[in-house]
């Protein structure tokens, strides 16, 4: 591994009952993790509270899936930044592509999220993506560049340090679904750096991580982690299992 620092964290999904969640927890509190690595954790909101507890002596950041961007009130069925930050999480999942496309999420409403999240010390992991029409369309970067310019619209110098951004290409994540070839993966994260710079600033004071993330194995982890773009791997299927997420841990 480079000298850089390289984020790799695993999305649970809809998997894990408290039960079981709280045995992955165990099995990761005493994993020791490589000098360089910054890891994390996304269970369901039902064991947020325990994860995060067993993880809290621990270097694995724990975060939540979604939020509502309200603090409190008559949003039934939805939880508040407050209520996620309260449960011991440090971080918190923006527009994964299963929000936007099964639960309606809009870029203009992961923005007003980001900015609850911030508001309320939760480090937002926005995610961002194409869909294979637009990626087969050739519009891959203009989706991706008005995903990332909303999402991140009207944060301060101080917010944009906090904000990691997280390119999954929807056509790549999950069983049906192919990883996406890393030169390409190099392309797109080289325009999203300077998507990212042209908020931040081009002074280097701010590097924003820029994570892949769509079936990340064993088989391909090192070809994305090593590119000069990439900052990390977020991992779905691949990390379930707690064995399996402290192994690629390790690989990188
Ligand atoms: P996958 O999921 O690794 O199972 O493709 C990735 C994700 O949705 O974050």
């Amino acid at each position: 591994m480079d000298q850089k620092s390289v984020w790799v964290g695993t999305n649970w999904k809809m998997n894990k009952g408290p039960g079981e969640a709280i045995a992955a927890a165990d099995a990761l509190a005493s994993f020791k993790l490589p000098e360089g690595v910054r890891a994390f954790v996304t269970p369901p909101l039902t064991s947020l509270k325990d994860v995060a507890s067993i993880l809290q002596d621990s270097p694995v950041m724990v975060g939540a899936q979604t939020m509502y961007w309200e603090d409190s009130g008559a949003w039934t069925g939805e939880v508040s930044a407050p209520m996620i930050a309260e449960c011991g999480a440090s971080c918190v999942l923006l527009g994964h592509s299963e929000r936007r496309q099964n639960f309606g999420e809009t870029d203009w409403t992961v923005n007003r999220k980001v900015q609850a999240a911030l508001r309320h010390g939760l480090r937002p992991l926005i995610c961002i993506g194409d869909l294979l029409d637009e990626y087969e369309a050739g519009v891959s970067q203009e989706t991706l560049a008005r995903q990332t310019k909303i999402a991140l619209n009207g944060l301060s110098r101080e917010d944009l340090r906090q904000v990691v951004v997280i390119y999954e290409p929807v056509w790549a994540i999950g069983s049906s679904g192919r990883p996406a070839d890393p030169p390409f993966v190099s392309e797109i994260h080289t325009k999203l750096r300077s998507v990212v710079e042209e908020i931040a600033g081009h002074d280097g004071s701010i590097r924003i991580p820029l994570l892949y993330g769509g079936s990340v194995s064993r088989a391909n982890i090192r070809d994305y982690v090593a590119l000069s773009d990439v900052d990390g791997v977020l991992i779905g299927r691949a990390g379930w299992d707690p064995e399996d997420f402290m192994s690629l841990i390790a690989s990188v």
